[in-house]
C-alpha cells in the first residue's frame, strides 16, 4: 500500500498520537515506506479523559514499530515505552547517554507506580476489572531498559534508509531536539525546549534547517519573568522563616528542579542572601536524578558550572534511606528541606507537609507549575486545609511560590527558535505545534503566524499528515 513514489521519494506520514491538545502523552508515529518509527513514548498524565488513552489500542500493533527514538527522559515522553515492550515491542530505542541514565530511573518509578496503582483500584473495588492490571510490570521496564541504545549528540546516527541527529534542547540533562534526513526531506522534532540561558546545563544549540518542523507549545502564550534580584520571593521567603525559627519546605520534581533549587541555595548563601542554615535533600528520585547530573557534569553542564554549584552547601545531607528521612524530623532547628514530589501528589513531600503546615512558623515554597487538582494548586490557592493520609492538615505556614524556575522556552524563545530553522530565509513546509494546552497552542500559532508568516497547524489527537518533498499545496494555498 505504501511504496516509494516514481521519483524514488519514500511515501512519509507523521500520526500525532499524544501532546495533541494536551501537554503529555507525546508520540508521534512517522510511517517511512510502510516502517514504523516512533518519536517519543510518553504516557498521557493529568485529566482523567487523556489518562485513559492510556489503555487505547495502539495502532499499529506494537511489534510492528523497528525503532523509537527518544527525546528526553521525561515520563510524558519515555512512560509509555515498557507499555509497547509488554505489547510486543521488539526494537531499538535511540537516546543521548543522560537520557538513557534517567530513563533508567523514570522507567523504574514508573513500574512501580503502576503496581501500586493496581493494587489500590484492587483494594478500592472501583476497578472494572475483577484483577485490575498495571499498564506494565518492572519486568517490562528491565526488558525496554535493554533495548535502549546510546546516541552522541550532533551525530548523524545511520538507521537504515534514514538518519537521526539528537541536537541540544537545554530542558533537562540529556534532551534533545531530533533532526531526520529521509532521503533529502528533513523533519525537525523539537523535543521539550529550554531557556535560552538554563541554569545549569549547556544552552541549547541552533536547530538545523528542516522541511518540516513539529514543535512543542507549551508556553507559547508566555512570557518568563526576569525580576532583579533573581528569585527574591524564595531569598525573602527563606530568611524571614529562619528569623522566626521556623522550617523551609521546597517541593521540587526530581529531575532537573531538584539540582536548579540547590543551584539557587548555594548562590544565595554566597552572597550572603540568606543564613547558611542546613538543607536536607529528602527524595529518592530527586538524589538518583542529582548522582546523574554528578557523572555528567564535564559533558552536560555549562563549563562555568562545577558540581560544587548545587552541592556545595556546608551543611547538606542527602537522606538516601527512610532512616535518614526520618531523622529529619526530629531536627530541631530551622532548615530547608528539598523534596518531591513536585507537586505533592506523592513522595517523602507527603510526610513533611503534615508535619510543617499546621505551624505559622514554616513556610512552604513551590517551585514548579502545579496543575489543577493538584495539593500543589490547592495550597497556592489559598486551601485553609490539606487532605493527606486520610484526614485535613491545617494550613497555617506560610506559602509562597517562586515562578522564576522554569526548564521551558517562553513564548519569544519559541518564535526565535523556530525561526532559526532556516537560516537562509525561506519557510518550513508547515510547523506543526504540540505539546500544549489549546490556548497556548492558538497563542503561539498567531505569534509565528503574524511575525514569520509561515503555514502553521495545530494538529488534532489522531491526526495523519503526509510529508512529502515539496510543500502541501493544501498549506500553501492561503
Ligand atoms: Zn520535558
Amino acid at each position: 500500500m505504501t511504496s516509494s513514489t516514481e521519483s524514488g521519494q519514500p511515501v512519509v506520514t507523521c500520526q500525532f498520537l499524544g501532546a495533541s491538545g494536551t501537554v503529555t502523552g507525546s508520540k508521534y508515529l512517522l510511517n517511512i515506506d510502510g516502517r514504523n518509527v516512533l518519536v517519543d513514548a510518553g504516557m498521557f498524565q493529568g485529566e482523567k479523559r487523556w489518562r485513559l488513552k492510556n489503555w487505547d489500542n495502539f495502532i499499529p500493533p506494537a511489534r510492528k514499530i523497528t525503532d523509537i527514538l527518544v527525546t528526553h527522559a521525561h515520563a510524558d515522553h519515555v512512560a509509555y515505552i515498557p507499555a509497547l515492550v509488554k505489547q510486543g515491542f521488539r526494537g531499538r530505542i535511540w537516546a543521548t547517554r543522560g537520557t538513557i541514565e534517567l530513563a533508567e530511573i523514570v522507567l523504574r518509578d514508573a513500574g512501580h507506580l503502576q503496581l501500586q496503582d493496581a493494587k489500590f483500584a484492587k483494594r478500592g473495588g472501583y476497578s472494572k476489572h475483577e484483577e485490575p492490571l498495571p499498564l506494565f510490570t518492572p519486568d517490562d521496564v528491565e526488558v525496554a531498559l535493554s533495548y535502549f541504545v546510546p546516541v552522541d549528540f550532533d551525530e548523524d546516527v545511520d538507521l537504515d534508509g534514514f538518519t537521526a541527529r539528537w541536537v541540544r534542547a537545554g530542558h533537562i540533562l540529556g534532551s534533545a531536539s531530533i533532526h531526520l534526513d529521509i532521503a533529502g526531506m528533513t523533519v525537525l522534532f523539537s523535543g521539550d525546549l529550554g531557556r535560552d540561558e538554563p541554569p545549569l546545563l549547556i544552552p541549547r544549540s541552533a536547530p538545523p534547517h528542516a522541511d518540516w518542523v513539529i514543535m512543542e507549545s507549551t508556553y507559547g502564550d508566555r512570557e518568563h519573568e526576569t525580576p532583579e534580584p533573581a528569585h527574591e520571593t524564595m531569598a525573602k521567603a527563606i530568611r524571614e522563616t529562619a528569623e522566626r525559627g521556623g522550617k523551609v519546605l521546597m517541593p521540587a520534581f526530581a529531575i532537573d528542579r531538584t539540582e536548579a533549587v540547590l543551584h539557587q541555595i548555594v548562590m544565595m548563601i554566597r552572597e550572603g542572601r540568606i543564613p547558611s542554615l542546613p538543607v536536607f535533600v529528602d527524595s529518592p528520585m530527586g538524589l538518583k536524578a542529582l548522582d546523574v547530573y554528578r557523572d555528567f557534569a564535564d559533558s552536560e553542564l555549562r563549563e562555568d558550572i562545577d558540581v560544587d554549584d548545587f552541592t556545595g552547601i556546608p551543611q547538606l545531607t542527602e537522606a538516601r534511606t527512610q532512616d535518614a528521612s526520618k531523622r529529619i524530623n526530629h531536627f530541631k532547628h530551622s532548615c530547608i528541606i528539598v523534596t518531591s514530589s513536585g507537586m505533592l501528589e506523592g513522595g517523602r513531600a507527603l510526610h513533611h507537609l503534615e508535619r510543617l503546615l499546621p505551624d505559622e512558623k514554616n513556610c512552604v515554597i513551590i517551585t514548579g507549575y502545579q496543575a489543577q487538582g493538584t495539593r500543589g494548586r490547592k495550597l497556592i490557592d489559598g486551601a485553609k486545609n490539606l487532605k493527606m493520609h486520610g484526614w485535613y492538615v491545617p494550613v497555617r505556614a506560610q506559602v509562597v511560590q517562586d515562578r522564576e524556575f522554569s526548564a521551558h522556552a517562553g513564548q519569544r524563545e519559541l518564535v526565535r527558535w523556530v525561526a532559526q530553522t532556516q537560516p537562509e530565509g525561506g519557510q518550513p513546509h508547515a510547523v506543526f505545534l504540540t505539546h500544549g494546552e489549546p490556548l497556548a497552542a492558538e497563542a503561539l500559532y498567531d505569534q509565528i503566524d503574524e511575525q514569520l508568516g509561515w503555514n502553521v497547524a495545530i494538529p488534532q489527537y489522531g491526526e495523519k499528515v503526509a510529508l512529502s518533498p515539496s510543500p502541501d499545496e493544501r498549506l500553501a494555498d492561503d
